[in-house]
């Protein structure tokens, strides 16, 4: 039953038009396109026709339709058929009945004699697209766990699932190779989008492959945005699973990230300015697109000016802006192609923009010259730190001065996401950290044990291992004049010193001013929705934290 299947790794590309393509012009397209001897080289899935499909006239050497599954259908002519009758009325038929014709070519009346012969005798249970439910099946546990994404790793003798939930690899299943080949082939030349192929045939051979595949469970649409690898014994798949639609854009405020009311506050008054650079930054995976979004969605005046973004790539749509989406694919291209984006967009006459992220030189000093001309910029940058936007951007060619410039910052920010325990199976952390940890919370961070929880690694029913969620820890730095005569003589160290010092809360209380990341996971902690060994996992071992006194 997976003998279709496997003739995957042999399909070769075919002439793809759109639905409504006229005839006549389908007909010159037709004739240049690749014509088919060989039933090998067929690019399907499925021989079989749906009842309701047939051919009129009964000549079934002139032509041939094939169910390619998803209501998408090829034809495939004789020499003599194109522009003919039957091909004009079985055409009709397809388009009509709800099908789109996603092949039409030219085939030897052998080939269509016999593709005719093998539809009459198939009967409904031969299926090639047994790997069908099994999919489903996987996408769905997938959704219901929330995972961000799904891992096929494929060995030569073994293949596993897995799924990243909250940031963590969990293991999900086993099965053969050859079904995991199935799964692959069929998730490529099935379920993608024609368009999003990265190549348009399938191989497990290539060196890396990507598509997009539009998925969609109850009343949830998905995109799935799948990377096929191939790795020295074997070959990986991973698919992120995008949420779409009313689902996506149930809009996250500040608040639902994680922020305090005092980081929200601050946030605000960032988003209100209206010149300056906000940068968010953190390692892939620490939320930044999310607080971006957050920003963006969240500010009073964008009705009333032109907002552009230039992403890599968009993923998410942003109401009251035109977004850019540069495809990345080698990473030399995507560095010019995107700082060129951004060249053609500052001619557009925008207010604010929204540059992904900052990896380039190019990238850095355009979108400089876009502030020290009066622009707002929303962006992000791969930096450990707030303050290490600075270093950063030094070492992409911005000077000094134009870094300790008063209108250049208007705030800098960084974050991680970090888990949150599940209220009915954490742990007290009196009975479940070692002495020496309890120590460093109460001695050094001053913090009561109380409601302190450490996360239940085996989890319970309302969970995964322990965990419910992920939320945001910042830090968000708006400098001051004092701090930016420190950034002017690179003394980016002693300006986060400075800022520290602002600090005017106890570590388990709200108040984040010139609070650290950490501390503010700190502050979590003591609240009891996020583990200390997670902290540590995260910062390094908390006693190697300075605690810095502030001075207000
Ligand atoms: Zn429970
Ligand atoms: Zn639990």
């Amino acid at each position: 039953m997976f003998e279709l299947l496997s003739r995957f790794k042999k399909a070769t590309p075919t002439c793809e038009m759109a639905e409504a393509m006229p005839l006549t012009q389908a007909i010159g397209y037709i004739r240049k396109a690749e014509k088919y001897s060989d039933r090998a080289k067929l690019y399907l899935h499925r021989e079989a026709i749906s009842k309701q499909l047939g051919i009129i006239g009964n000549d079934l050497s002139q032509a041939c339709v094939l169910d390619m599954g998803q209501r998408e259908a090829g034809l495939l002519l004789s020499e003599n058929a194109v522009g003919q009758d039957v091909h004009l009325r079985t055409r009709e038929k397809i388009l009509a009945n709800g099908y789109e014709l996603k092949m039409e070519n030219i085939a030897t009346v052998a080939l269509i004699s016999d593709l005719n012969n093998a539809i009459s005798r198939s009967g409904n249970d031969e299926k090639a697209s047994d790997v069908k439910p099994l999919i489903d099946e996987i996408l769905h546990d997938a959704i219901l766990r929330s995972a961000t994404d799904i891992h096929l790793i494929c060995r030569e003798k073994t293949a596993e699932f897995k799924f990243c939930i909250f940031d963590e690899l969990i293991a999900y299943r086993f099965y053969e190779p050859s079904v995991c080949e199935q799964i692959a082939g069929y998730l490529f030349t099935v379920m993608a989008d024609a368009r999003s192929r990265s190549q348009n045939s399938f191989s497990l051979e290539s060196n890396s492959l990507s598509y997009v595949i539009l998925y969609k469970w109850r009343d949830k649409g998905f995109k799935l945005r799948v990377k096929q690898l191939k790795a020295a014994n074997g070959w990986d798949v991973v698919i992120r699973l995008l949420p779409l639609g009313s689902y996506a854009e149930k809009k996250k405020t500040f608040a639902d990230l994680g922020f305090e009311a005092s980081q929200i506050e601050q946030l605000n008054e960032i988003v209100a300015c209206k010149i300056g650079i906000m940068a968010i930054t953190g390692p892939t995976g620490s939320g930044k697109s999310s607080t971006l979004k957050a920003a963006l969605d969240g500010d009073p005046n964008k009705k009333r000016k032109k907002r552009y973004s230039i992403e890599d790539p968009v993923e998410y749509e942003i109401e009251d802006m035109t977004q850019i989406s540069i495809q990345r694919d080698d990473h030399k291209e995507s560095v010019s192609s995107f700082s060129g984006a951004l060249k053609d967009l500052l001619r557009a006459a925008p207010k604010d923009i929204m540059v992904g992220e900052i990896r380039d030189a190019d990238t850095a000093r355009l979108t400089a010259d876009a502030v020290l001309t009066g622009h707002k910029i929303f962006t992000t940058l791969h930096t450990n730190s707030a303050m290490g936007f600075y270093g950063r951007m030094n070492r992409l060619g911005i000077d000094r001065h134009t870094l300790a410039d008063k209108q250049f910052v208007a705030a800098v920010s960084a974050q991680r996401l970090i888990a949150v325990l599940c209220e009915h199976c954490r742990k007290p952390a009196k009975e479940n950290l070692s002495s020496a940890q309890q120590t460093i919370l109460t001695e050094r961070f001053g913090l009561k044990l109380d409601g302190i929880y450490v996360r239940h690694h085996d989890g319970c029913e309302c969970c995964e291992g322990g965990v419910v969620s992920q939320t945001v820890v910042a830090e968000i730095i708006q400098p001051d004049d004092e701090m930016r005569e420190l950034i002017l003589n690179g003394r980016d160290n002693e300006a986060e010193k400075h800022w520290r010092r602002k600090r005017k809360a106890r570590f388990d209380e709200p108040d984040m001013t010139g609070k650290t990341v950490l501390e503010h996971a700190l502050y979590k902690a003591s609240q009891g929705l996020v583990d200390t060994q997670e902290i540590a996992r995260i910062f390094g071992p908390l006693h190697l934290h300075e605690v810095i006194e502030g001075t207000s």
